[in-house]
């Protein structure tokens, strides 16, 4: 959590810029200030499970993070959270389902479809991914890499396709062309847990 927020820190401008060609120009800002609380909160008081982290994660975005992004983003690592109970460590059909939990919380509270222009066009190839390499005997590490390699797919498609839900449906036949900041955001926190779990190389 602590990588990606550095992650978040270091794209806030790119993001930032993603959402003013087809939304208010904030995504980039309420992301990095999310995970910059989050940090300071793991610092104050780090939960002793994988669990308590990521449920963590979830107040603390529900809490700091306005817009869109915070409440789906909330949902889905509280979502996440409740996947994985209260074990000491995650293996790889676990991540897989974590994932899995994540996508039906933001689904659940954003309505969104495959192809809409959102954060699912990213979280739904990456949890299809994580599921087919979990089913192939992938390791943790192995699971998250299907699911960021998918997830960069799964944004880089949101460019042709028009917008149908959040302020980016708003405009229409204008939103094509542009690239989903929220599905980008989505392709960044998997790339981070992906280089994470892989370890130094
Ligand atoms: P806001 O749109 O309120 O300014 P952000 O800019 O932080 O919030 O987040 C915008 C992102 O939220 C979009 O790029 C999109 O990926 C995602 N989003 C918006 N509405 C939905 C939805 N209904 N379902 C899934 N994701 C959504
Ligand atoms: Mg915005």
């Amino acid at each position: 959590m602590r990588a990606a927020a550095k992650t978040l820190d270091d794209h806030r401008d790119e993001l930032n810029r993603l959402d003013r060609e087809i939304g208010d120009g904030d995504h980039g800002e309420n992301m990095s200030r999310g995970f910059a609380a989050l940090v300071v909160a793991l610092e104050r008081d780090a939960p002793d499970s994988p669990g308590g982290v990521l449920k963590l994660v979830a107040t603390t975005l529900i809490s700091k993070v306005g817009g869109a992004a915070g409440p789906l983003y909330g949902t889905a690592f509280l979502r996440a959270a409740t996947a994985v109970k209260d074990l000491g460590e995650l293996d790889a059909d676990l991540v897989a389902r974590a994932l899995r939990a994540a996508l039906d919380g933001v689904v659940a509270r954003g309505k969104a479809e495959r192809g809409d222009k959102t954060m699912v066009d990213a979280l739904l190839p990456a949890v299809e991914a994580a599921e087919a390499a979990a089913g192939q005997g992938e390791d943790v590490a192995g699971v998250l890499r299907a699911a960021a390699d998918a997830a960069a797919e799964g944004a880089d498609s949101t460019v042709l396709v028009l917008a149908r839900k959040g302020r980016a449906s708003y405009l229409g036949e204008r939103s094509v062309g542009h690239l989903d900041p929220g599905a980008r955001s989505t392709a960044l926190l998997l790339r981070t847990f992906a280089d994470v779990a892989s370890g130094p190389r």
